[in-house]
């Protein structure tokens, strides 16, 4: 298997420093080849503008979403950007490592994505009309990968549970596991988060990183979240919601998108 990870923490010699060295060594110990791009030590720009878009014209208002679409189906897209949809093509799985700021993930990463993701690529791929709305949730450009998140909290676990004051780890990084991975295709494996990190001996770390090669030896069998795919019946198109009679009646919100039929 061929796996990206794309890190997002300034400091090599931190925890996700080390939980990345752990998670690369037992990737390659599997027999997997493995790349990183390590957003911070490679000067990432994160903002999108128009340097991004060369061609564009000078005295015109600049219109990212179709100014991405012309960059990406002619071929302008900047460099540093066409070599990571380069490195997202040539994987079969792709990990995003980050520690949790502000309830989601380091802006430079979320950077990536916006300058990464192009249009044509990673959105706007397939037919969109009254009856069909692209191919995305399950479908698009990705498909067929697999995709995990690996993110390490200050906060407790209990923080992050069903009644927790943070709200469930699902739904804080469903924005991130629905919405960039799921959404161009990937399969989104559960995520493997790390909690209360900030107080951390030797002996968690053992701990950690023993669960941690475990989830790389599984990576490429184990099931993934079984979001609902779009169009396949589950939702009502155009207007993109759950067919009535769907999810559990007391279900509100993103836990609607899981099957729950079919979770483990
Ligand atoms: P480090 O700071 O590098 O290390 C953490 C601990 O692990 C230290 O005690 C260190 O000594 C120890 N350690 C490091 N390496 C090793 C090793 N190899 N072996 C053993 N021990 C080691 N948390 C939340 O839960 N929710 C939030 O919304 C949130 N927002 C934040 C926003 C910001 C801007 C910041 C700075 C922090 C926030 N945090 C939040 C906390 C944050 O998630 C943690 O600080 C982060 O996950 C720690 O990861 P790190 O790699 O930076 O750890």
């Amino acid at each position: 298997m061929k796996v990206l990870l794309v890190f997002a923490h300034p400091e090599r010699r931190s925890l996700n420093g080390a939980l990345r060295d752990v998670a690369v060594a037992e990737l390659e110990a599997q027999g997997h080849e493995v790349r990183v791009t390590d957003l911070y030590a490679e000067g990432w720009k994160s903002e999108v503008d128009r340097a991004d878009f060369p061609n564009w014209p000078r005295d015109e208002g600049l219109r990212v979403g179709t100014a991405s679409k012309k960059s990406f189906e002619a071929g302008n897209l900047t460099d540093d950007v066409k070599a990571e949809i380069e490195k997202l093509l040539w994987a079969d799985t792709l990990i995003l490592q980050f520690p949790l700021w502000w309830y989601t993930m380091p802006a430079i990463l979320k950077g990536w994505v916006d300058r990464v993701y192009a249009y044509g690529f990673a959105y706007g791929v397939g037919e969109h009309s009254d009856r069909r709305w692209g191919e995305r949730f399950g479908e698009g450009t990705l498909a067929g990968k697999r995709a995990m998140l690996i993110v390490t909290a200050g906060g407790w676990e209990e923080h992050y549970s069903a009644r927790g004051i943070n709200g469930p780890i699902e739904d804080l990084l469903f924005p991130i596991n629905h919405g960039i991975l799921y959404y161009p295709g990937y399969d989104v494996l559960p995520s493997f988060v790390v909690y209360q990190v900030d107080r951390f001996q030797p002996a968690d770390f053992e701990r950690v990183a023993e669960q941690l090669r475990g989830r790389m030896q599984t990576l490429e069998t184990s099931g993934p979240i079984p979001y609902r795919r779009q169009n396949f019946g589950d939702y009502l198109i155009p207007g993109m919601t759950l067919r009535p009679g769907l999810g559990e009646p007391e279900a509100r919100g993103f836990a609607l998108h899981v099957d729950a039929g079919t979770a483990e």
